[in-house]
């Protein structure tokens, strides 16, 4: 994890937020090359689960939301964790983490019994802070989702079963955050609500979970390194019928990425009650109106995001010196192709190294770099996962060709500069 975060740091990744002054616990803010790995993240998901499928929609639902919706989602009264307070050093812990109920496991000192602690945050709307006034930042997505499903059905008439999909921000006033980026209290959310008949419910909560899984496989996941766990009766939320969570073998152990739960109709059911609107879905065919059940793959964009970096960071042994490689899949690498002169004092060669970089910053996210030795400039984009370099040198002034390096194998082709579109365009 050390050399992760060392990373993310030193290549402009991940920066602790507001650094300056002393930072905000753990609180995160993302680089230029971080940015640009969620961003790809999140379009790979989009791409996978609304683009290739006739059967999603997506959506970007506000984060505030009328506080009714959290009253009748069961937030309002079963969203919280249990905790205690040390009396001695005044440290709080969440009860579930605890050994020792009553012993303080930093100073040894006495704590408090447990008690609920409500992980919404909480603020006012317009300028009067009065009860009247309360509203929460949403603790998850699917409920933008849930409230809007008479919206889709009036406006697009979607036949079951359809899903609708949505990314955006999620805030838990989490107790112990912690691990870099895998909680935090902020943190983005890619959510699917699947609606589906009663009958089919379990066959596509298994559909979902194959699907989810192999998303992470084709994205470059080590098999290993990723497994499902199903969740015992005891740990499901009071809402759902089954979960399997999709986990990843951080560095300090499995823990979840995604959770692909069977809501069955709780949450339409209560949204109906809670409105007073009609959120039955009509089957033409069968002459039949029901509540649909709610399959819900909802995964993480910032543990998602961690998971990869984890599982593309490589080192090896390349003569006397370790090369630190990100072998990031070609889909999520923020830079795909770097351009370097070889020699930065001769102005032919980097005026000819600029230009072809400007060509084909039209096509790919490509950088042009001449800030240091070839050799330097090389260890630096594999660092960040760069698939290609380009490298001008002298005699590419003559015979217009230049190198190009492949990240992982390090093998190195002559291409002429007019074939180089096309020579990329098969590789990426
Ligand atoms: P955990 O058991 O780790 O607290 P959860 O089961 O409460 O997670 P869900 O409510 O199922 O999480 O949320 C769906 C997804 O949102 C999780 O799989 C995770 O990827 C992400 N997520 C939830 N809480 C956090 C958090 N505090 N920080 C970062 N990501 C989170």
């Amino acid at each position: 994890m050390e050399k992760i975060v060392s990373l993310c740091k030193r290549r402009g990744f991940i920066f602790q937020g507001s650094e300056i002054y002393g930072g905000l616990a753990n609180t995160w803010d993302y680089g230029p090359f971080g940015v640009e790995l969620k961003n790809n993240l999140k379009r790979a998901w989009w791409k996978s689960v609304v683009y290739e499928r006739n059967d999603i929609l997506g959506m970007d639902a506000a984060i505030l939301m009328h506080p009714k919706v959290w009253e009748a989602s069961g937030h309002v009264e079963n969203f919280y964790d249990l905790k205690s307070d040390c009396k001695s050093c005044k440290k709080r812990f969440k009860a579930a983490d605890l050994k020792d109920p009553k012993k303080c496991p930093e100073c040894g000192g006495e704590l408090t019994d447990s008690r609920p602690f409500n992980l919404m945050f909480k603020t006012h709307q317009g300028p009067i802070e009065e009860a009247a006034n309360l509203i929460y930042l949403r603790p998850e997505t699917a409920q933008g989702m849930f409230v809007n499903f008479l919206n889709i059905l009036d406006s697009r008439h979607p036949k079951l079963p359809f899903g609708l999909a949505q990314i955006g921000k999620a805030f838990r006033n989490e107790i112990t955050p912690g691990n870099f980026t895998f909680r935090t209290r902020e943190f983005e959310q890619m959510e699917i609500e699947y609606f589906v008949h009663p009958d089919q419910a379990d066959k596509a909560w298994q559909d979902w979970i194959d699907y989810r899984f192999q998303w992470y496989l084709d994205l470059g996941m080590k098999k290993e390194n990723l497994r499902q766990r199903p969740h015992e009766k005891d740990e499901l939320a009071h809402y759902a019928k089954a979960c399997t969570d999709i986990e990843y073998n951080f560095p300090f152990g499995w823990s979840e990425l995604e959770g692909i739960a069977n809501r069955t109709d709780f949450d339409l059911k209560q949204h109906a009650k809670a409105s007073g609107k009609d959120l039955t879905y009509f089957d033409d065919a069968a002459k039949q109106r029901f509540y649909p059940y709610i399959i819900e793959p909802s995964g993480g964009v910032d543990r998602s995001v961690l998971a990869f970096l984890a599982n593309s960071y490589h080192e090896e042994k390349v003569k006397e010196d370790t090369r630190v490689v990100l072998k990031l899949h070609k889909q999520l690498a923020p830079t795909k192709v770097a351009v370097l002169p070889l020699l930065r004092n001769r102005p032919e060669i980097v005026e000819l190294a600029k230009k072809i970089a400007f060509d084909l910053k039209k096509s790919w996210v490509a950088v042009y770099d001449d800030t240091a030795a070839i050799g330097k400039l090389y260890r630096r984009q594999d660092e960040v996962g760069t698939l290609y370099c380009v490298t001008v040198d002298v005699q590419s002034l003559e015979d217009k060709q230049v190198t190009v390096r492949d990240r992982d194998s390090m093998l190195q082709d002559r291409v002429s500069i007019d074939k180089l579109k096309e020579y990329l365009r098969e590789k990426l």
